[in-house]
């Protein structure tokens, strides 16, 4: 078995229900969720003019490999409407790998860990609820060093307790 930290979050219609459909989804297509974080706010990021986002750590049990598993969650958020249009714009869904066991990828498709998530808040707050200890394989920091270090101004707020 493969163990996997995904984070999914979403700024459009109903940003609870959404996060509990990719849930769903994911449990029907994917694996067990051994654990999730509380659902965090957090003020949009990059292109700004748009709602606050939410989003939940997730970490997965899943015999897919990464591969397999990315085209999966693609799909799912295909299915629940997510439609590309700006870069870093308003979505329903999005559903990022943040970790895959301790596995570093490099192609065109995938990048493990994921790139951006350590100069993120919004990665690593609802990730350091429910991994403080894991290692990022390439910094080989904990994420709960990596969000003391982070940079990131963007504050955000626990939303819902699960
Ligand atoms: P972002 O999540 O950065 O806002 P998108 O969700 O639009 O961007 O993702 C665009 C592409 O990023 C996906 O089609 C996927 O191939 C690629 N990608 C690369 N690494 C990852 C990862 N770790 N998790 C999810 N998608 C990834
Ligand atoms: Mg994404």
């Amino acid at each position: 078995m493969n163990k996997a930290y995904l984070l999914i979050g979403g700024n459009m219609s109903d940003r609870l229900a959404n996060l509990e459909h990719a849930k769903k989804a994911i449990v029907l297509h994917c694996g067990n969720i051994l654990s999730q974080s509380a659902i965090y706010e957090t003020e949009a990021w990059g292109f700004k003019d748009q709602p606050a986002f939410f989003n939940q750590a997730l970490c997965l049990e899943t015999s897919m490999n990464a591969s397999n598993l990315l085209s999966t969650l693609l799909t799912i958020e295909l299915d629940l409407g997510r439609t590309r249009t700006i870069h870093l714009g308003p979505r329903t869904i999005d559903i990022d790998i943040i970790y895959f066991n301790d596995e570093i990828i490099n192609n065109a498709n995938l990048t493990v860990p994921h790139a951006s998530m350590a100069e993120r808040n919004f990665v690593l707050t609802p990730l350091t609820e429910i991994a403080p200890t894991f290692i990022h394989p390439v910094f080989n920091k904990s994420n709960s060093e990596l969000l003391s270090e982070c940079k990131d101004i963007a504050t955000v707020y626990k939303k819902i307790d699960i």
